[in-house]
């Protein structure tokens, strides 16, 4: 039976095998490379939404292993339909609030993480919520690997503002920052669109992205 003639999301993601449980014991600090069955580099990307960055990521570089991050399973079930429709072996799913990041990867176990078009939180108050905020930086700073670096993508100017002044108190520090990628030959060399990448940038919006390492 097809993904999409099911309805309860959660007992489909239950049952998927390219879904590994943060719930269960299948997803501990340290198993990754048994997971995957080698010792690949791994690249995540937290809020992958339908899965279109990271699938495409994943098919384009065989050898690296992707984890792909998402909170809610009506989203995740389209990135296991993806799945479904071209199968890769190199690409698994968790579905899980970032902010129990910690649990399911060890220290510097992650090579690269990805943090595309994330949700703004616009109140002062949800800033702690935003993924580029110095207490996910802090989350990410334990899992990254000592010379690993996170990339963010965004056309949110407030957010992107927001993003860039945290990582001096955070203790990072920025090897690339542009404020309209897609008009930057150089950096869009390899450049993969995720899907509101299109999305907004189809209605003329500027895309903001920056590279960003440990101090
Ligand atoms: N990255 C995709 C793209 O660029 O097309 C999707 C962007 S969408 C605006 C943000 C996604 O991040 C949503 O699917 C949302 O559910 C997910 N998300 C937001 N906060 C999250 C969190 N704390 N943990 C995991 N996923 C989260």
């Amino acid at each position: 039976m097809r993904l999409r003639n099911i309805t309860g999301s959660r007992e489909v993601i239950a049952q998927s095998p390219y879904v590994i449980h943060e719930d269960t014991l299948e997803a501990r600090p340290g198993t990754w490379g048994e997971i995957f069955g080698n010792s690949a580099p791994i690249h995540i990307e937290i809020g992958m939404g339908k899965g279109k960055f990271i699938h495409t990521m994943a098919r384009l570089h065989p050898d690296i292993n992707y984890v792909g991050i998402e909170k809610y399973s009506s989203v995740l079930l389209r990135a296991l339909q993806k799945m479904e429709e071209e199968e890769l072996p190199n690409l698994k799913f968790i579905r899980m609030d970032a902010e129990d990041i910690c649990k399911v990867f060890a220290e510097g176990e992650v090579d690269r993480i990805y943090l595309n078009f994330s949700d703004p939180w616009p109140k002062d108050r949800h800033a702690k919520r935003r993924l580029p905020s110095r207490e996910f930086l802090a989350r990410y700073d334990r899992i990254l690997k000592k010379d690993g670096w996170l990339e963010f993508k965004t056309d949110n100017r407030p957010l992107f503002d927001f993003a860039v002044e945290e990582l001096e108190p955070a203790g990072w520090n920025a090897r690339v920052i542009t404020y309209d990628l897609h008009r930057d030959p150089a950096l869009m060399e390899g450049n993969v669109m995720t899907e509101y990448e299109e999305k907004f940038s189809s209605m003329g919006n500027p895309i903001c992205k920056y590279v960003i390492f440990r101090s």
